[in-house]
């Protein structure tokens, strides 16, 4: 693996926590620098921490006197001390609705809950993997950020390289929704459309970084991946906080290429280790659109053999066909006694309109994604309906409204009451 840095050394290296990289099968170590992949087993490679000389009731304290964004946990992540000091889009810290509308549609009892997390600067909860790259960009010494995009990925990196002073170049797939186009290319950087689907932009991208145009480039959840995974401890995070440093019982979450998820986990045990939350199960759900759902066909198999796909859903931000952590996923749904389950386009959109009508909340298709799977999960008897349960929604609808094309006026009148009356509205 070439190891491509612009910064003289990589020894003095300020990521807080942040010990080394650790590779998750072999367990190799190697120092914190912009790699991926162990060098002994190409397994990938993770954060590790020193944690130690944390006090559970003082760090608890800290947190809570925070700033309302994800740099309340600083001390739980890859990012300096002084990270709310600098120039970024302080993501997170989004609501956690209590839905009894849709609790009372699903049959739920035990208390359900939407994190929204559409409440982001640039509209998805990829801003919060994007805050943790970019930290590890400025350590490195890169000046340009860059990623692979199923559409969010590429509007967060835009906007957090206009506000922290990078350049910008980001890939997608030609044939991505409007809004998500115009969201990754309002904020002044570089966008490219590759005629492709996600599996092959990812693939031209990592050829990209082993060759000298990419040279000086840091790709977010490429080169930089290790740093922008741990984002999605946040949520995590302010979900045991939201619910008064508790864990849920039951999480239902949305897979692309499957990070979110086990970093949901790795920062649900972290709570516990640390002592911020009380040590009791929880059940790990995860949720695809069946036209892509290589990790929901393999769980549903038995197997731990995730077999890719070519992507064909209205889902476009959880179209990856081959999703690297999809094997970690079998094993965190498996451990914890969840599942990972699949639903139509048809389904889809169906749960994005319950969603908006229940609880006034307008989903994109990967929120769809996950109502839909919540519905189906009560219905099999799967998800169980008296225990707390937390429904991510981890993008907004205006960025997908083709999904929901048809949605519109009741009625169109003449600006008079009989009019109004003849549409039988009155
Ligand atoms: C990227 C994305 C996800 C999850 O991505 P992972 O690759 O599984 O971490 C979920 N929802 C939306 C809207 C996304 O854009």
């Amino acid at each position: 693996m070439a190891v491509q840095t612009v910064a003289s050394s990589t020894d003095s290296v300020n990521l807080g926590p942040a010990a080394a990289l650790s590779c998750r099968e072999c367990g190799h170590r190697v120092p914190l620098g912009p790699v991926f992949a162990c060098e002994e087993c190409f397994g990938p490679l993770e954060i590790a921490y020193d944690f130690s000389g944390y006090d559970a009731e003082e760090l608890r304290k800290r947190i809570e006197a925070g700033p309302a964004n994800i740099w309340r946990y600083a001390p739980l992540l890859p990012v300096p001390a002084d990270v709310a000091d600098k120039p970024n889009l302080n993501p997170g810290w989004t609501k956690l609705v209590r839905a009894d509308n849709l609790a009372r549609e699903l049959g739920v009892t035990g208390g359900l809950y939407v994190k929204d997390d559409s409440g982001n600067p640039t509209h998805s909860f990829k801003d919060r993997v994007v805050a943790q790259a970019l930290e590890a960009a400025r350590a490195f010494g890169f000046t340009t950020l860059s990623c692979s995009s199923t559409g969010n990925l590429a509007g967060a990196v835009g906007a957090a390289a206009a506000r922290a002073g990078f350049r910008s170049c980001v890939f997608i797939p030609h044939d991505l929704e409007q809004g998500k186009i115009v969201m990754a290319a309002i904020y002044g950087g570089d966008l490219v459309g590759i005629e492709g689907n996600y599996d092959d932009v990812n693939r031209f991208c990592s050829e990209l970084i082993g060759d000298p145009a990419g040279e000086g480039w840091g790709f977010v959840n490429v080169n930089l991946r290790p740093y922008y995974a741990e984002g999605s401890k946040t949520l995590a995070y302010e979900i045991a906080e939201q619910l008064g440093w508790r864990l849920p019982d039951q999480i239902v979450v949305p897979i692309a290429s499957g990070s979110q998820l086990t970093k949901i986990d790795k920062g649900l045990q972290e709570l516990i280790k640390l002592g911020l939350v009380e040590d009791r199960p929880y059940k790990i759900f995860g949720a695809q659109a069946e036209g892509c759902s290589p990790v929901s066909v393999a769980f549903k198999a038995g197997t731990d053999v995730v077999r890719p796909q070519k992507p064909d859903t209205i889902a476009k931000s959880l179209a990856i066909g081959n999703p690297a952590d999809g094997p970690y996923v079998l094993d965190i749904a498996r451990r914890t006694g969840g599942a990972v389950e699949d639903v139509t386009d048809a389904e889809i959109v169906d749960a994005i309109k319950l969603l908006a009508r229940t609880e006034g909340i307008f989903a994109e298709t990967a929120g769809g994604v996950t109502v839909g799977v919540t519905r189906k999960l009560i219905e099999n008897g799967v998800l169980d309906p008296a225990k707390t349960t937390v429904v991510l929604n981890t993008g907004d609808g205006l960025k997908t409204l083709d999904a929901v094309a048809g949605t519109g006026v009741t009625a169109t009148i003449r600006p008079n009451l009989d009019s109004f009356r003849e549409a039988g509205l009155g």
